[in-house]
Protein backbone atom coordinates (compact mmCIF):
# COMPACT_ATOMS: atom_id res chain seq x y z
CA UNK A 1 0.00 0.00 0.00
CA UNK A 2 1.42 3.28 -0.87
CA UNK A 3 1.51 5.65 1.47
CA UNK A 4 -0.95 8.39 0.69
CA UNK A 5 -2.72 5.39 0.66
CA UNK A 6 -2.40 4.24 4.10
CA UNK A 7 -2.72 8.07 5.30
CA UNK A 8 -6.19 8.52 3.57
CA UNK A 9 -7.07 5.39 5.57
CA UNK A 10 -5.40 6.34 8.78
CA UNK A 11 -7.87 10.04 8.04
CA UNK A 12 -10.81 7.81 7.87
CA UNK A 13 -9.75 5.81 10.74
CA UNK A 14 -9.36 9.01 13.09
CA UNK A 15 -12.25 10.64 11.51
CA UNK A 16 -14.23 8.00 12.87
CA UNK A 17 -12.76 7.50 16.18
CA UNK A 18 -12.72 11.31 17.18
CA UNK A 19 -16.70 11.27 16.21
CA UNK A 20 -16.38 13.70 13.21
CA UNK A 21 -17.77 10.48 11.01
CA UNK A 22 -19.77 7.35 11.03
CA UNK A 23 -19.09 4.41 9.09
CA UNK A 24 -21.59 3.70 6.71
CA UNK A 25 -23.26 0.45 5.15
CA UNK A 26 -22.19 -0.02 1.30
CA UNK A 27 -23.95 2.17 -0.79
CA UNK A 28 -24.28 0.29 -3.75
CA UNK A 29 -25.85 -2.66 -2.23
CA UNK A 30 -26.59 -2.31 2.02
CA UNK A 31 -24.15 -4.64 3.62
CA UNK A 32 -23.72 -3.40 6.97
CA UNK A 33 -19.80 -4.10 6.50
CA UNK A 34 -18.11 -2.19 4.57
CA UNK A 35 -14.72 -0.61 3.86
CA UNK A 36 -14.14 3.61 3.01
CA UNK A 37 -13.16 4.17 -0.80
CA UNK A 38 -11.48 7.21 -1.77
CA UNK A 39 -12.17 8.36 -5.59
CA UNK A 40 -9.21 10.69 -5.16
CA UNK A 41 -6.61 10.24 -2.29
CA UNK A 42 -6.03 13.78 -1.72
CA UNK A 43 -9.58 14.57 -0.87
CA UNK A 44 -9.67 11.96 2.25
CA UNK A 45 -12.48 13.47 3.58
CA UNK A 46 -14.79 11.96 0.77
CA UNK A 47 -15.71 8.41 0.50
CA UNK A 48 -17.78 6.11 -0.53
CA UNK A 49 -18.42 3.49 1.98
CA UNK A 50 -18.62 -0.27 -0.41
CA UNK A 51 -18.58 -3.80 0.85
CA UNK A 52 -15.35 -6.04 0.02
CA UNK A 53 -17.28 -7.32 -2.70
CA UNK A 54 -18.66 -4.13 -4.21
CA UNK A 55 -15.16 -2.30 -4.04
CA UNK A 56 -13.38 -4.98 -5.62
CA UNK A 57 -16.14 -4.27 -8.26
CA UNK A 58 -15.32 -1.11 -8.24
CA UNK A 59 -11.42 -1.07 -8.90
CA UNK A 60 -12.38 -3.90 -11.39
CA UNK A 61 -14.10 -1.18 -13.45
CA UNK A 62 -12.62 2.19 -12.66
CA UNK A 63 -9.33 1.19 -12.15
CA UNK A 64 -6.65 3.21 -9.21
CA UNK A 65 -8.33 5.91 -7.73
CA UNK A 66 -7.06 9.10 -8.64
CA UNK A 67 -3.62 10.69 -6.74
CA UNK A 68 -2.34 7.07 -5.81
CA UNK A 69 1.03 8.11 -5.98
CA UNK A 70 1.00 11.42 -4.66
CA UNK A 71 3.31 12.84 -2.19
CA UNK A 72 1.54 12.75 1.40
CA UNK A 73 0.19 16.29 1.59
CA UNK A 74 1.36 17.02 4.84
CA UNK A 75 0.08 19.86 6.91
CA UNK A 76 -3.25 19.32 5.99
CA UNK A 77 -3.37 16.97 8.75
CA UNK A 78 -5.54 19.74 10.56
CA UNK A 79 -8.06 18.78 8.06
CA UNK A 80 -9.05 16.52 11.27
CA UNK A 81 -7.56 18.56 13.83
CA UNK A 82 -8.90 22.08 13.35
CA UNK A 83 -12.14 21.23 15.30
CA UNK A 84 -10.33 19.10 18.34
CA UNK A 85 -8.75 20.90 21.21
CA UNK A 86 -6.87 17.41 21.97
CA UNK A 87 -2.93 17.20 20.80
CA UNK A 88 -2.77 15.73 16.93
CA UNK A 89 -3.09 11.54 17.72
CA UNK A 90 0.16 9.81 17.30
CA UNK A 91 -0.04 8.43 13.89
CA UNK A 92 0.49 11.74 12.59
CA UNK A 93 3.83 12.42 14.49
CA UNK A 94 5.01 9.61 13.15
CA UNK A 95 4.32 10.57 9.86
CA UNK A 96 6.07 13.71 10.61
CA UNK A 97 9.12 12.11 11.97
CA UNK A 98 9.06 9.46 8.86
CA UNK A 99 9.51 12.72 6.30
CA UNK A 100 12.11 14.09 8.72
CA UNK A 101 13.65 11.13 8.20
CA UNK A 102 13.86 10.95 4.32
CA UNK A 103 16.76 11.97 2.71
ZN1 LIG B 1 -21.83 -3.91 -1.55
ZN1 LIG C 1 -11.12 1.66 -3.21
Amino acid sequence: MSDIKAWAHDMIKYAVRAGQMKRQPCESCGAAKAQAHHDDYLKPREVRWLCVRCHRAWHREHGEAANADAPIPYGQHNLWTDRLSETPPSWIANLETRRRGDP
